[in-house]
């Protein structure tokens, strides 16, 4: 038995066997001198194999997805049978008695450079889907392991090196036991994903190295540690707090239906984090009061071309039906830092989390926005729509996004389409630029949610992603906290509600203060709902306003998490 220490991610015990998931770099050599039907052989081989994997992750795609998301494995199966490739790599093989992987890469790379010196835009990423299939196959002629976390078939703990955003979405938590990533901070959207779908994670590096396909793993997501081979000892005390745990889920289903409102009276909406529509039905599971942030980004991640406004308009409607009228957040695409979109053509940036990211993307492609602006307008009669700008940091952003919205309500009206004539338009406060002008930010919108996962990599200058620096990402630090107060008493001035969407919003230690802040609403990844209610249930408004008042009085984020901690202990 080896104990690793990890970094916690996500809560939960995750007992299983790892399956290895790595981002194969492949090294091609040049081999002369094969025996040519031997090599045409292999190829049929890993090619008629590349086709099987490829339907099953249609299928499954098809079931937990639906049909959009799929059909891109439709076009690697029909380029996977294609006859020009196929007597391509042939003609090569017979020609140079080479060996199969080379002729392949050979004739994938004439490929790659057709479609990638063509106008259009679309042509040009049919590219990356040849590069996508022949990476397949190449694997495949290595003898290597279908290790995608789609291929899965019985449950287990995945093991990556970089798994992203879209991975982690596409993901099936009945068949991902846990997942252990090398990379990424605890507000990295990977993480994020894996906590809305209550699926414990921890970081930690080179495991792809330490850990073999099939080995048997247990991990604690609170405390990060991880054992590879446990003894039968270390099982057996893991299985008891996982036993321990279900157990604690069962005494918190007794506070679904009851209210979110501390000993003295002061209430508290708490909604749920979702990333697509089927999440509402665990924040509906959970006794969730509202969506307090859709990020409809992931709407437009894990495909080949953006979601056309029809395709949004259902998926927007679909969240504010199940709703049924509760208030729904939905927050209008925040691409760029770590969340790429494959089909975009955006240079690389020196400093993506500080470059053409969210509001500033879309202003920078007003048609495209409009189409999104559009869905939403037109799904805002089927219940209790707010809309959610991302990442505004100065007047004229939000002035010109305010405009644009009216623009297309013009058009809608021209259109005889009926939407919402009053519908809230809110904006993320995640960074510094926006909290310190907060007051005049309140009197141009109808609501604040404070996006701390941003707002803390902003105000002290860290990369939420970059374990290297984590130990300054805190959401403890004096600046920090000063910066929420002052937004949510600008927020009360102008008349407006003010909500917390970041991660820091369920964070145990920090609930009391949003409580003594007199935040609103507090939206978080549904597993954590019922936990939070039952904390806000045994607080006092009172003391909670005292004990922030205490706390901005020191100087640390260390001083202050220490103050919190010991709070938190008084009170259970
Ligand atoms: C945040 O920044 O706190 C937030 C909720 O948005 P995201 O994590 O998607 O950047
Ligand atoms: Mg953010």
């Amino acid at each position: 038995m080896t104990r690793i220490q990890g970094i916690s991610i996500s809560s939960g015990i995750a007992i299983g066997k790892a399956i290895v998931k790595r981002v194969i770099k492949h090294d091609i050599q040049f081999i002369q001198g094969k025996n040519t039907n031997e090599e045409k052989k292999r190829f049929h081989k890993a090619r008629s194999k590349a086709i099987e994997e490829v339907t099953k992750i249609y299928d499954e795609m098809l079931k937990i997805k639906g049909e959009k998301e799929a059909e891109i494995f439709a076009a690697h199966i029909t380029m996977l049978e294609d006859i020009e490739l196929i007597e391509g790599v042939e003609a090569v093989i017979d020609e140079q008695s080479c060996n199969a992987e080379w002729a392949l890469q050979h004739i994938s790379n004439h490929f790659i450079a057709i479609f990638e010196s063509m106008e259009d835009e679309y042509m040009k990423e049919r590219a990356l889907d040849i590069k996508d299939i022949t990476s397949r196959i190449q694997r495949l002629l290595s003898g290597s392991q279908a290790l995608s976390i789609l291929e899965l078939s019985e449950p287990a703990i995945i093991i990556a090196d970089d798994l992203t955003p879209s991975d982690t979405a596409q993901m099936n938590p009945e068949l991902v036991i846990g997942i252990i990533n090398e990379i990424g901070g605890p507000t990295s959207h990977a993480a994020i994903i894996a906590r809305m779908m209550g699926i414990p994670l921890v970081v930690a590096q080179e495991m792809t190295s330490l850990v073999k396909n099939g080995q048997m793993i247990v991990f604690d997501g609170d405390t990060g540690v991880i054992y590879t081979e446990p003894t039968e000892q270390c099982l057996k005390e893991y299985k008891e707090k996982q036993l321990k745990l279900a157990g604690r889920k069962l005494t918190l289903e007794k506070l679904k239906g009851t209210k979110s409102i501390t000993k003295d009276g002061f209430k508290v909406e708490l909604a749920g984090n979702i990333g697509n529509p089927k999440d509402v039905k665990m924040v509906l599971e959970q006794d969730g009061e509202a969506v307090g942030l859709f990020r409809t980004e992931f709407l437009y991640m894990s495909r080949d071309d953006f979601p056309n406004e029809e395709e949004q308009f259902m998926a927007y409607k679909e969240v504010l039906e199940k709703m049924d009228g509760r208030p729904v957040v939905i927050r209008t695409l925040d691409i760029g830092g770590d969340k790429e979109l494959s089909y975009l053509d955006i240079p690389k940036e020196m400093n993506p989390f500080l470059g053409c990211r969210a509001i500033r993307f879309c202003l920078s492609k007003p048609d495209l926005w409009k189409v999104q602006i559009k869905a939403l307008l037109r799904a805002s009669v089927y219940g209790e729509l707010r809309i959610m700008l991302p990442m505004i940091t100065v007047m004229e952003e939000l002035i010109k996004a305010k405009e644009i919205i009216e623009e297309v309500k013009v058009d809608l009206r021209n259109e005889s389409i009926a939407f919402n004539e009053s519908v809230s338009v809110g904006m993320m406060m995640e960074t510094p630029a926006a909290a310190v002008m907060a007051d005049m930010f309140a009197k141009e919108v109808d609501f604040f949610s404070i996006g701390t996962n941003d707002l803390i990599q902003y105000t002290i200058a860290v990369d939420r992603m970059n374990n290297e620096v984590a130990h300054l990402y805190s959401p403890y630090h004096p600046v920090v906290l000063t910066l929420i107060k002052k937004i949510v008493e600008s927020a009360h001035g102008a008349g407006i509600w003010v909500g917390m969407c970041g991660e820091a919003a369920a964070d145990k230690k920090l609930v009391p203060l949003w409580i003594g802040m007199g935040l609103d609403e507090l939206s978080m990844s549904a597993p954590s709902i019922l936990e939070t209610r039952a904390q806000i249930q045994n607080l006092s408004k009172k003391e909670a306003t005292k004990l922030v008042n205490d706390v901005l009085l020191l100087k640390t984020a260390e001083m202050i998490e220490k103050r919190l901690e010991e709070s938190y202990k008084c009170l259970r």
